[in-house]
């Protein structure tokens, strides 16, 4: 009897039969381009703070921590800048978390989650983990959604959550702030939260405005960010999100009391206090991938315009077998999925030109 087997004699929720869990590989390979981590790891200025300020809560380590995280809440909020204070500000293990509390308060049996495919692929998840209905709307022929296409489709939907990812993963493309306007006025009948999912807003080119500046006088509006990306922490796990303070108080109706960790805490107040030295390798990662979309465009490909620290591409007759001489060259990269496409993160200057001469084999033969 196989592992599938033994799970379908156990009494399992009938909704979550069948299901499948968030795979990403996790493989043992040299260049790890597939998830979208910060690939120059953490100065070493960061590490030391970090170092120190965790060996600080040891001797406090047996008692639960501050189960508010104040002083995290102040630091957030002092990054974001826009006028939020701590009130505004909810945290979590990263911002998975972060989007399961929301369907946890938010959605739910008899309600429903809306996103708008290809999008980040856990809204699905995180729906059916909550026994949240999930729904999926559509874009344009080159992945793009208007503020008229999105408006509509959430008034036809009436659902009680809407993801916006911006920029998209796995696209890489930021929408305009017209298409959250116009999102959250039309989610006005059906009161649905609206959540702008910002995980790779420090990646964005210059210029574009994040949901933040819309928060003011929109209590149902929530933006969503993490410290997994542009501030290299993916493995420390915190992510955040900023909106009116009541927002924050449904989320403590359904939270696991002291779950964030005095370790988590120290670990993520110290990183942003050191922001400036993790932070500095963002305009780098930028500059490579802005080179990735260069590079692939003149080998013939058809990469997506990315304002995130990745690039996703089409225009592969066989993206599978693409994928698999990559990682044989030992280059992982993703495959999301769509037909004639893959994603890759931008990585050290190093890595990228492993990546594109790997790739530029590969066409060749
Ligand atoms: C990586 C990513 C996240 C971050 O998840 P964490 O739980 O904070 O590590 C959130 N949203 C999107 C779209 C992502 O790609």
């Amino acid at each position: 009897m196989d592992q599938f087997e033994r799970l379908s004699q156990l009494p399992l929720r009938d909704d979550l039969r069948g299901q499948h869990p968030y795979g990403a590989p996790q493989l043992d390979v040299p260049i790890l381009l597939n998830v979208n981590e910060n690939t120059f790891g953490v100065p070493l200025d960061a590490k030391e703070a970090i170092l120190k300020a965790v060996s600080d809560e040891l001797d406090g380590l047996n008692r639960y921590p501050d189960r508010e995280f104040t002083e995290l809440r102040r630091a957030l909020a002092a990054y974001l800048g826009h006028g939020l204070v701590e009130e505004n500000i909810w945290a979590a293990n990263g911002s998975n978390e972060v989007l399961q509390q929301l369907l946890q308060a938010f959605g739910g049996p008899g309600r429903s989650a809306m996103g708008f495919p290809p999008t980040y692929s856990m809204y699905p998840l995180l729906a059916s983990g909550t026994g949240t209905a999930y729904v999926a709307g559509v874009r344009g022929d080159d992945y793009s959604l208007t503020a008229e296409s999105a408006a509509g489709q959430v008034r036809a939907q009436a659902p009680n959550i809407v993801f916006l990812c911006s920029p998209n993963n796995p696209t890489g493309t930021a929408i305009g702030l017209d298409v959250v306007e116009a999102v959250y006025a039309a989610g006005e009948a059906s009161q649905a939260i609206v959540i702008v999912d910002e995980a790779y807003a420090e990646f964005a080119h210059a210029g574009t405005p994040s949901a933040l500046s819309l928060l003011e006088g929109r209590p149902r509006l929530v933006v969503s960010r993490t410290m997994s990306k542009a501030f290299a922490l993916a493995g420390a796990r915190v992510g955040y999100l900023a909106s009116a303070p009541e927002v924050a108080d449904a989320i403590r109706l359904v939270r696991l009391p002291y779950h964030l960790s005095a370790i988590t805490q120290a670990t993520a107040v110290a990183a942003l206090r050191n922001s400036d030295a993790l932070l500095a390798n963002v305009e780098a990662i930028k500059v490579q991938r802005d080179r990735i979309v260069a590079e692939l465009l003149a080998m013939g490909l058809a990469p997506a315009p990315s304002d995130s620290n990745f690039v996703f591409f089409g225009g592969l007759a066989d993206p599978a077998a693409v994928w698999a001489g990559l990682l044989a060259a030992g280059v992982l990269i993703r495959d999301v999925g769509i037909p004639g496409h893959l994603r890759v993160t931008a990585g050290t200057e190093a890595e990228t030109t492993a990546f594109l001469d790997g790739l530029r084999a590969i066409l060749a033969k």
